[in-house]
C-alpha cells in the first residue's frame, strides 16, 4: 500500500485518492526567463518518479505541471533583450519542453500557463473578495491572511512570529505586513491585463490556486514543488484555494529537497548553477535520473562532478545486462511468477513514499542474481524472457535509467567476444604469455572470463 510523507500531517500518509483508481497531481513547474539549472530538474525528475510509478501501478494519472509565463523575472529579462515579455517566456518554454523531453520526463497531462487562464484568475480573486478575504486597494488586490483561520498550517509558521520577524517591506497599501498581492496595478512598461479592479497582471501565488483547480477540480490529491515552495508559495495557495472553494484544497503535500552545491541551493540568483543542457553534454540523461534516484526525494543532496561519474559507471551494469539481454533473449513468452518476490520488493520500496534509492538496491540484487544465472548457463528462456522484462519495468518504464546505449552496449560484447577469440587462437598457438595477459587485462577492467570444457563466457565484475 502506497505511503506518502505529507508536508501537511507531518508523516507518512496511506494514499487515498479521492476518485479510486485515478490520480490527480499538481506540480509547481518552471518561471520560463531562462534555461533550467540541473536543481530544478531534481524537481523535475523526482516528480516523474512518481508520475511514472502511479502509470506502473495503472493508475490513471492526471498530471499538470503549469508554466508561469508573466512575471517580474521575465518582465526584466525582456527589458534587458528589449523584447516582448511573451518573446522570452516563449523561448524558454519551447528550451524547457526540449529539456523535460531530453531528461526522458513522462509528459504532463497538460502545462497550463497563467496568461491563458486569466479569466479563471481573475474569476477566483473577484471570489474571494466576495466572500471577504481579500481587498482591493486602488488597483493593488491583497489577499487579507487574517481572515483565514488555517494560515500557516502547511509550513507550522505562527503568523505572530511571522510578523515580528517579518522584513517584508512596509507597505503602506497592504493592511498586514503578510498580506500578499493577487492583482498588481499595472505599472508604465509593464504587461497588463483588464480587470473589474484596472488594468494589471496577477501575483504568482493566484496562477496556481487558478490552475489547479480549473484542471483537477476544488479538491484533489497531490500537491508537489521543490521545499522553498512551502512558504510563502504553497501556503499562500491554500489560503486562496480554501477559501474561495470552502473545500479542503490538496490532500497530499510533497516536496523535494534541493540540489546544493559546496552545501548551498543550487540557484540562479547565487550564480552557483549548471544548466540541464550543459550537464547533458557531458552526461546523459539516465546517468542524471540514476544520479537522483539513489537518493530519496526529500532529502538534500550535494551536487559533484566526482559523484555524477560515479553514477555515469555504475548505473552501466544495468545497461549491460539489459542488452546482453536483448541479445539473447529471443522468445519474448514470459513468466512474472519467476521474479515475483523481485517485483514486491521493488514496490515495496516505491511504496515507501518512493523510496527510490531502496528501489534501485532491488534492480541491483535482480542484476547480480540474473548476471550469475547467466555465467553459470543456468537460466532458462522463461527466466531470461521474465529478466529483461522485470529490467525493463523497473529500471526502464519507472525509473527511467536505462540507456539507448543499445549500439555501444552491443558493440561492448562483440569486443569482449573478438577479444575472447583471439585469446583462444593465441592458445591454440601456445602462445599463453598473450593469452594469459588477455585474460588479466580483461579482468582489470571488470571483465571477468570463465572457461569451462568447450567454450569461454564472460561477467562483469
Ligand atoms: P523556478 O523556476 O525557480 O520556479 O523553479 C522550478 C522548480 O524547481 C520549483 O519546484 C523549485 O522549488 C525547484 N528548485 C529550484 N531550485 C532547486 C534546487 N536547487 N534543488 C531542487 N529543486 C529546486
Ligand atoms: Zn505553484
Amino acid at each position: 500500500m502506497l505511503h506518502l510523507y505529507n508536508t501537511l500531517t507531518r508523516k507518512k500518509d496511506i494514499f487515498s485518492p479521492v476518485e479510486t483508481g485515478k490520480v490527480k497531481m499538481y506540480v509547481c513547474g518552471p518561471t520560463v526567463y531562462d534555461y533550467f539549472h540541473i536543481g530544478n530538474a531534481r524537481s523535475f525528475i523526482n516528480a516523474d518518479f512518481i508520475h511514472r510509478y502511479f502509470r506502473y501501478l495503472g493508475l490513471d494519472v492526471k498530471f499538470i505541471m503549469n508554466l508561469t509565463d508573466v512575471d517580474d523575472k521575465i518582465i526584466k529579462k525582456s527589458n534587458e533583450e528589449k523584447v516582448a515579455y511573451s518573446v522570452v517566456a516563449e523561448k524558454y518554454s519551447w528550451a524547457f519542453f526540449e529539456d523535460i523531453g531530453k531528461l526522458k520526463i513522462y509528459p504532463a497531462t497538460m502545462y497550463p500557463t497563467a496568461t491563458s487562464h486569466m479569466q479563471e484568475i481573475i474569476d477566483m480573486i473577484a471570489e474571494l473578495i466576495k466572500k471577504g478575504f481579500a481587498y482591493n486597494n486602488e488597483g493593488n488586490v491583497f489577499y487579507d491572511i487574517s481572515k483565514f483561520n488555517g494560515y500557516g498550517k502547511l509550513s507550522g509558521k505562527k503568523i505572530e512570529e511571522l510578523e515580528a520577524g517579518s522584513r517584508v517591506e512596509v507597505n503602506e497599501e497592504k493592511k498586514g505586513p503578510l498580506d500578499f498581492a493577487l492583482w498588481k496595478k499595472a505599472k508604465e512598461g509593464e504587461p497588463f491585463w483588464e480587470s473589474p479592479w484596472g488594468n494589471g497582471r496577477p501575483g504568482w501565488h493566484i496562477e496556481c490556486s487558478a490552475m489547479s483547480c480549473k484542471h483537477l477540480g476544488e479538491t484533489f490529491d497531490i500537491h508537489a514543488g521543490g521545499s522553498d515552495l512551502i512558504f510563502p508559495h504553497h501556503e499562500n495557495e491554500i489560503a486562496q484555494s480554501e477559501a474561495a472553494s470552502g473545500k479542503p484544497f490538496a490532500n497530499y503535500w510533497l516536496h523535494f529537497g534541493f540540489l546544493n552545491i559546496d552545501s548551498e541551493k543550487m540557484s540562479k540568483s547565487l550564480g552557483n548553477f549548471f544548466t540541464t543542457r550543459d550537464i547533458l553534454k557531458k552526461f546523459s540523461a539516465e546517468t542524471l535520473r540514476f544520479f537522483y534516484a539513489q537518493t530519496h526525494y526529500a532529502s538534500p543532496l550535494n551536487f559533484t562532478a566526482d559523484a555524477l561519474e560515479a553514477a555515469d559507471s555504475g548505473r552501466l551494469k544495468i545497461d549491460n545486462l539489459y542488452f546482453k539481454l536483448e541479445e539473447i533473449v529471443k522468445d519474448e513468452d514470459c513468466d512474472d511468477s519467476l521474479f515475483a518476490s523481485n517485483y514486491a520488493s521493488f514496490e515495496e520500496a516505491m511504496d515507501d513514499d518512493i523510496n527510490t534509492p531502496k528501489a534501485m538496491a532491488v534492480v541491483f540484487d535482480a542484476v547480480r542474481d540474473i548476471n550469475r544465472q547467466i555465467a553459470e548457463n543456468k537460466a532458462s528462456a522463461a527466466y531470461l524472457a521474465s529478466a529483461k522484462k522485470f529490467i525493463r519495468r523497473t529500471a526502464g518504464d519507472v525509473l527511467a535509467v536505462l540507456g539507448e546505449a543499445k549500439k555501444e552496449a552491443g558493440l561492448e560484447s562483440q569486443l569482449i567476444e573478438l577479444l575472447i577469440q583471439l585469446r583462444l587462437e593465441a592458445k591454440k598457438e601456445k602462445n599463453y604469455a598473450l593469452s594469459d595477459k588477455i585474460r588479466d587485462r580483461l579482468k582489470e577492467i571488470g571483465v571477468i572470463l570463465e572457461d569451462s570444457k568447450d567454450k569461454t563466457s564472460y561477467k562483469l565484475n
